[in-house]
């Protein structure tokens, strides 16, 4: 559904059901996450939208406009269970789960057939159909 919409309407459309007017600003939120396929946090996405740009995109803009684009769906949060959370977009996107290294904050995205079919079938045993899953591996680096 949301890919059938060039990338002003799907934001118009999400901005309407907030209440909020499309902005210059808001749009320049969505587009930075959308372009790019990094996991960043909210710093991180600010900084990039200020850098080299003449339209400047206040600080609670960007985290506002964040919030509004995770809690419709264009956006997905990954908490990391230390206060910090990443972001990256939904677009064209398939189901994948994450692999974290904790030494050097390197992501990267894995999915497991096996893995997917195992979690069904464990909480189908305790008599629930899964809805959805957040699957995160914390790692560090082998020492040779
Ligand atoms: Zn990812």
């Amino acid at each position: 559904m949301i890919n059938n919409m060039n990338h002003i309407d799907q934001l118009k459309n999400i901005l309407k059901t907030e209440g909020l007017r499309h902005t210059k600003q808001r749009q320049q939120v969505w587009d930075e996450i959308r372009i790019s396929s990094d996991h960043r946090d909210a710093e991180e996405i600010y900084i990039a939208i200020n850098k080299n740009k003449d339209l400047k995109v206040s600080r609670a803009t960007v985290y506002r406009t964040i919030d509004v684009l995770v809690k419709n769906n264009l956006v997905r949060k990954m908490e990391l269970g230390d206060g910090r959370a990443l972001y990256e977009h939904k677009i064209d996107d398939g189901h994948h789960d994450h692999i974290i290294c904790v030494e050097t904050g390197k992501i990267i995205e894995f999915y497991n057939e096996d893995l997917e079919i195992l979690q069904e079938n464990i909480v189908k045993k305790h008599g629930y159909e899964l809805v959805r899953h957040v699957h995160q591996l914390f790692v560090k680096p082998i020492k040779k």
